[in-house]
């Protein structure tokens, strides 16, 4: 028998992946699939209806079958002779993608009887517990109609008083919904998908609680929450990579996964790519350089700041502390070409400080390190030369960086001292050693960066966890 291994999915925006690794982190299969897309199929009933004149929209897609399908096709795609040795499993999700399911084995049926009479006849069918009440909330959907009540209710600044926030979702659905809300129960994606393979209902862990309101240092929803009448739907939170329970038994005999395979909770896919680079100690931070500029730090203490968009998730006994620019690789995108950027940056001198001050924006607005949502863009004077006037770009987007991580510093977290990149702006080698100069810090590229592998080790963690 071979050496036991963890499996570890990512649901992002496009698309699924998953990563198999060992104990020591090396990866024995991964596989991507991109969700396959899925109409919402309408039967004709009254309560399909109420359904319609919400579904206008082009919440058409039944995102709840995509990723189902999506899930198990990933486990197929796990090759056949490894299967027996995964010995756990964990599944990160987009951050406040919200589900709204059915807690109850009962559900209410209406009848048409041959008389033309309504009957209703309640069924008690296992088979629905778990399912998706209304239609997934999207991460990036708004609820503007929600965020006056919870800024009524949340504390000045918290993480919930945004209109995308997991809580404003929950709040839109309970005014709009009237029916279903004794039965109905909050999930965040990766707990739904984990619920498909471990069956215990009402389980979520930290990081993707985060967003509803939870409380990470008190390991409790906080009372201003507990009071209002929608907290009956919030699930139990633990750690993430926290072992739940055995995969069901029907899934391991269909597959071939072990009886003691275990399915661990999970977190959202941004601190499962920052859980991938391994940056276990606090003062290493993971730059992402992809359309937008993202640094996360390890730091010992919390720090929120609702004004500049910065949050701390909990990791164990220390905090990812996180910011997010508008600058970034989307505005070098709209100038070059991605082979345009790498014979350009092969001409740069990264020793010398370029004299170029710009504000590379694709829109007008900023809010991390500065909050100023009516900042201007500013890319002149524009050099003759294209590869002073990128040297000044990348040279620029580094400098505003450094500022994120001294704001950071400011705020009160703990002081950076490596910086590993991921995104497509990690492989360029001249932009690396612009920033080692500007930032004044080792800078290096990230070995691993798929939220698939950080999964994964949420998997490793769960199945051994004296070892973490
Ligand atoms: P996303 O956030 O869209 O996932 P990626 O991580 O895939 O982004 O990175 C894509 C970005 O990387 C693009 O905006 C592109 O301009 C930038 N990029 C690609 N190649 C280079 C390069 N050699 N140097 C700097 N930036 C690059």
């Amino acid at each position: 028998k071979g050496e036991r291994l963890y499996l570890g999915m990512d649901f992002g925006t496009s698309g699924a992946r998953y990563a198999l690794i060992d104990k020591q982190g090396t990866i024995h299969s991964e596989a991507k699939r991109e969700y396959p897309r899925f109409m919402v199929t309408l039967l004709s009933s009254p309560e399909m209806d109420i359904l319609k004149t919400f579904l206008k929209r082009e919440e058409s897609v039944d995102w709840a079958r995509s990723w189902r399908e999506t899930l198990f096709s990933l486990l197929n795609d796990v090759p056949v002779h490894v299967r027996s040795l995964v010995a756990s499993i964990s599944i990160d999700g987009t951050s406040a993608t919200t589900m709204i399911v059915d807690r109850w084995m009962s559900i209410l049926r209406l009848f048409t009887c041959p008389s033309g009479l309504y009957l209703f006849i309640l069924i008690l069918d296992n088979s629905s517990t778990g399912e998706p009440l209304w239609r997934p909330f999207l991460y990036n959907e708004s609820c503007p109609d929600a965020l006056p009540m919870v800024k009524a209710i949340a504390p000045e600044n918290h993480t919930v008083c945004s209109e995308t926030s997991t809580l404003c979702k929950l709040v839109s659905w309970w005014n709009i919904e009237d029916s279903n809300k004794e039965s109905a129960l909050l999930l965040h994606q990766a707990d739904w998908l984990l619920w498909l393979l471990h069956g215990k209902l009402g389980v979520s862990d930290y990081n993707n609680a985060l967003k509803v309101g939870y409380d990470p240092e008190l390991e409790a929803y906080p009372p201003w929450l507990i009071s209002q009448p929608y907290s009956q739907l919030l699930p139990c939170v633990t750690a993430p990579g926290t072992s739940i329970g055995y995969l069901k038994e029907e899934i391991s005999k269909q597959f071939g996964f072990p009886n003691d395979c275990s399915v661990c909770t999970g977190t959202t896919d941004s601190i499962a790519a920052f859980l991938a680079a391994r940056a276990t100690q606090p003062g290493k931070a993971v730059t992402s350089l992809g359309s937008t500029l993202a640094i996360k730090l390890l730091s010992t203490n919390r720090i929120e700041d609702a004004r500049f968009g910065v949050y701390s998730h909990r990791l164990d006994d220390k905090w990812l502390v996180g910011g997010a620019s508008n600058t970034g690789g989307a505005v070098l995108k709209q100038l070059f070409t991605d082979e345009q950027l790498e014979k350009l940056s092969e001409q740069i001198n990264p020793m010398q400080a370029s004299p170029l001050d710009y504000y590379p924006l694709k829109a007008v607005g900023e809010r991390f390190p500065v909050a100023d949502p009516k900042m201007v863009p500013r890319l002149h004077p524009r050099p003759e030369s294209d590869v002073e006037f990128l040297h000044g770009m990348l040279e620029s987007i580094a400098r505003i960086e450094g500022k994120a991580y001294s704001l950071l510093k400011d705020l009160g977290a703990t002081q950076v001292e490596e910086v590993f990149t991921a995104g497509g702006g990690a492989k360029n080698e001249k932009w690396t050693k612009i920033r080692e100069r500007v930032l004044g810090l080792p800078v290096s590229s990230a070995t691993q960066t798929e939220a698939a592998y950080g999964a994964a080790l949420l998997a490793l963690k769960g199945a051994q966890p004296n070892m973490s």
